[in-house]
């Protein structure tokens, strides 16, 4: 049997003279997940719609359910735009939702995207909600909370589909350019880079490495994280610099209590070199206000030096249990609480600085001369790709 899927695409449908890019964006971010899978997907009249083997339909579901842009899907069924063949295929749905135990409360919503057709959207509801309680007379009509809905869509044709699913919502991978996200194997890094991927950035993942004071563990961490975040565009790449002797070199020139800042400058530094070399438009970080010393107002304003490209921190504003709340939403919590020390929590001062005075840190990172160990870092930088979970 072939399942229908009615796509309705997020906020595309705000796009106005952008709208084709965006749709074609989105198909491609499709196509890329199906790939070997026999489908057939098509765009019209304002919704997409992917045609499949049953047996492979829970790979369309999941596809859906990963790709930003995609506010809703349903499958559905597709029928002849008359009221005989609207009500015929209503009562078939009503007669399953009944069967399957979903309860008595329903209601009808109805979209008249067609305006030729004779009944208003507000007569199609009325009409079909009818007609199905004649049938069913057990039925009763909830508006406000029903136990399910039919939706009816009169466009090229008719579709009917009970209930919908929630997709990411967002916009397209590959619409809003591409970032280096800092990735380290904390709760909420990956949060962050979630949120950019689903507002359609291409993300790139950077990951400081300090061994042997982190070990393998805390780098197959990162590396699920990254596996994890590689579920959305479909692809994900990871950066892997060694960190080890940019944070000795710092402890051995005597900086303490900044030793924090020093080494985020660094790999502000490091960071921003590579999104040159990947013609990446921004770093992207974890960070939010006051969480930690080095996230003040202060400590951002002298980290945020180190960066000639825009420093995105989608967390600035959110609170810890918003975050971990997301995060176990989209499943990186259980890895982030996976309990293998990152670089920063070994090396931190005891007595962190938060209100640094920018041009005294400033004269300290000069003081450093660590110029030459970032380069060595960056020529021994390793990369891993990630994909898709079909
Ligand atoms: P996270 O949960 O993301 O680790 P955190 O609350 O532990 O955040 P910090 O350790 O202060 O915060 O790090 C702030 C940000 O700096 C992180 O969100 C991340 O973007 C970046 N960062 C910190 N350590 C690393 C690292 N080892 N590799 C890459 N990025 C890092
Ligand atoms: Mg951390």
């Amino acid at each position: 049997m072939r399942v229908l899927y009615l796509i309705k695409p997020g906020e595309l449908t705000l796009k106005g003279k952008n709208r084709k890019f965006f749709e074609d964006r989105l198909q491609a971010s499709i196509r890329r997940k199906l790939e070997g899978i026999p489908y057939k997907l098509s765009n019209r009249s304002g919704r997409m719609y992917i045609e499949v083997d049953e047996q492979c339909a829970p790979e369309v579901d999941r596809c859906l359910r990963t790709t930003p842009g995609i506010a809703g899907f349903a499958p559905a069924v597709e029928c002849e735009k008359d009221s005989i063949h609207l009500v015929q295929e209503a009562l078939a749905l009503g007669d399953r939702v009944l069967k399957k135990g979903r309860g008595k409360r329903f209601k009808v919503e109805a979209r008249r995207e067609d305006k030729s057709f004779p009944l208003t959207s507000y007569e199609i509801a009325c009409t079909l909600g009818a007609e199905l309680q004649k049938q069913y007379p057990e039925l009763i009509v909830d508006l406000h909370r029903p136990d399910w809905t039919l939706y009816v869509e009169i466009r090229d044709k008719g579709y009917l589909y009970v209930d919908s699913e929630r997709g990411l919502r967002g916009l397209p991978v590959g619409t809003s350019g591409r970032g280096i996200l800092l990735l380290s194997g904390g709760i909420d890094s990956p949060v962050a880079g979630f949120l950019m991927g689903i507002r359609g950035m291409v993300i790139e993942a950077v990951y400081f490495h300090s061994p042997p004071y982190t070990g393998e563990q805390a780098l197959k961490k990162v590396e699920s994280l990254s596996e994890c975040l590689a579920q959305i565009a479909g692809f994900f790449t990871l950066h892997i610099v060694p960190f080890t002797d940019i944070q000795v070199a710092i402890r051995e020139r005597g900086v303490w209590d900044e030793a924090t800042l020093m080494n985020r400058a660094a790999m502000m530094k490091i960071a921003s070199r590579i999104a040159q070399k990947r013609k990446a438009h921004c770093l992207i970080t974890g960070e939010s206000l006051g969480q930690v010393a080095s996230q003040t107002v202060q400590s951002i304003g002298f980290t945020n030096r180190f960066s000639d490209i825009p420093v995105l921190r989608p967390l600035i504003g959110m609170d810890k249990e918003w975050i971990m709340e997301k995060a176990r939403e989209i499943g990186t919590y259980e890895i982030s609480i996976l309990p293998y020390e990152d670089c920063c929590s070994l090396f931190s001062p005891p007595h962190p600085i938060t209100r640094p005075n920018p041009s005294i840190l400033q004269g300290h990172w000069e003081n450093l001369g660590i110029e030459e160990l970032l380069e060595r870092a960056l020529e021994n930088m390793e990369r891993r790709t990630f994909t898709y979970r079909k």
